[in-house]
């Protein structure tokens, strides 16, 4: 299928309260300007230096969100332009982007990544951590980021009731929240395989990348 087929089926489905991004990691530069010609703006990556170099590269109007997980050493790689990071799992990590946001004179927007999933290795942070991360985000503490809501990965299963779950309890948690910090009004859940299941459990923002773009290839490109 050819991306515009399926760029307009996504769309379709996607209500439009929920905002596309686009995930290009490993595609080219041409295969994103391909999208942004179907009038894609919203773009997600997962690596530092390859989101800094489409970025010098495309047009100045893409939204860029940093949707993997991130080294501190890494964040000042796109400190200057980024439009949202997903995947805040640390707090050292969000000192950092503090530290390098106000080196631009900018506030950089960003989501607390929680771990839903049952496997160990998916990044985030726990019940616990996240209520300590919050807590001093309230205090003050991080003048120059805004964050503006939650990030999950579900479980990759074929149990739609698991993944549901998962979503589902990641709502529950958006929702508590959202009372105590003003502008928290993004949940960041779905992917490719499972956007439908997320929307249905009230997702505002969905990464998907093959649906889109079709298989990646990660045969170039790994030297990040
Ligand atoms: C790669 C990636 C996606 C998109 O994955 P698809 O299955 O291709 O849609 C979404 N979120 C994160 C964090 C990713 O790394």
């Amino acid at each position: 299928m050819e991306m515009k087929q399926r760029l307009e089926s996504l769309r379709k489905q996607i209500p439009e309260n929920v905002t596309l991004v686009a995930v290009s990691k490993t595609h080219p530069p041409e295969r994103i300007m391909q999208a942004y010609q179907l009038g894609q703006r919203v773009f997600g990556e997962n690596k530092a230096q390859e989101l800094s170099r489409k970025y010098e590269e495309l047009p100045k109007d893409i939204e860029w969100h940093m949707i993997g997980h991130l080294q501190r050493n890494k964040v000042k790689y796109i400190a200057s332009f980024v439009d949202l990071i997903h995947s805040v799992d640390s707090e050292r990590l969000l000192v950092e982007i503090n530290k390098q946001a106000g080196r631009f004179d900018r506030t950089i927007d960003c989501l607390f990544q929680v771990h839903i999933a049952e496997e160990e290795t998916k990044f985030g942070l726990d019940a616990t951590e996240l209520s300590g991360i919050l807590e001093s985000y309230r205090m003050g503490k991080y003048p120059s980021v805004r964050i503006r809501g939650l990030m999950g990965m579900a479980t990759l299963t074929e149990d739609t009731s698991k993944v549901t779950g998962e979503f589902a309890g990641l709502h529950e948690r958006f929702d508590s929240i959202r009372a105590t910090i003003p502008g928290f009004d993004i949940l960041s859940m779905g992917m490719s395989g499972d956007y439908m299941l997320a929307i249905q459990q009230g997702s505002t923002m969905v990464r998907v990348g093959s649906a889109v773009f079709g298989p990646r290839s990660y045969s170039t490109n790994q030297e990040e």
